[in-house]
């Protein structure tokens, strides 16, 4: 029932009645709930986690996207799963191509963003926006210890009782070399 979710409203946005004219310009407002708990679809709801300001111009042939957004974003940490919040402030300008009536787009000089019969959605402007502005690495914290290999146990909370095992004593010929090797290698840094 993912269509059930309802959509995020301010994003759709009739520029063609609003700005019949070149130079003419306005600016939306809106606000959003932003997660991207899972994989890398970053999911819009109703709510005000971030708030958007654009302003729109129309110049010829196009429509200029001005834009500022701020809030957090809910993520989940790479390393323990846990749910956290990443603070997140932008600002971004791009533009729109305005195709009139039948008009099609060139593939040759596709945009990333249209104009379609008057109208301009916002809302992958905004997607992109987000999802570039967040860190490559998603963890909760630098220190994060993540979860326990063996056990699955969130080490950040509860030390599992894996950790104590001794060394796999199978690896201490090698941790053996590793050492005599490191010795040996003094003379280079
Ligand atoms: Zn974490
Ligand atoms: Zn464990």
């Amino acid at each position: 029932m993912m269509n059930m979710r309802p959509t995020v409203p301010d994003l759709q946005i009739d520029v063609s009645n609003a700005l019949p004219l070149v130079g003419d310009h306005r600016s939306v407002e809106g606000s959003a709930d932003v997660t991207m708990r899972d994989g890398y679809d970053l999911v819009l709801e109703l709510g005000d986690g971030i708030t958007w300001r654009f302003d729109l111009r129309r110049i010829a042939g196009a429509l200029e996207i001005t834009g500022a957004v701020a809030g957090s974003v809910g993520l989940s940490c790479f390393r323990c799963l846990e749910d956290f919040t990443y603070q997140l402030s932008l600002t971004l300008k791009e533009h729109a191509l305005w195709l009139n009536g039948e008009e099609e787009q060139d593939s040759e000089t596709a945009e990333d963003y249209v104009v379609t019969d008057g109208i301009i959605d916002l809302e992958p402007v905004l997607r992109d926006a987000v999802a570039l502005a967040l860190p490559a690495k998603r963890v909760c914290d630098e220190s994060c210890k993540g979860l326990c290999a063996r056990c699955g146990a969130n080490l950040n909370t509860e030390p599992c009782s894996c950790v104590a095992l001794p060394a796999d004593s199978r690896l201490s010929p090698l941790a053996d070399l590793k050492k005599r090797l490191e010795g040996a290698g003094d003379a280079s840094p």
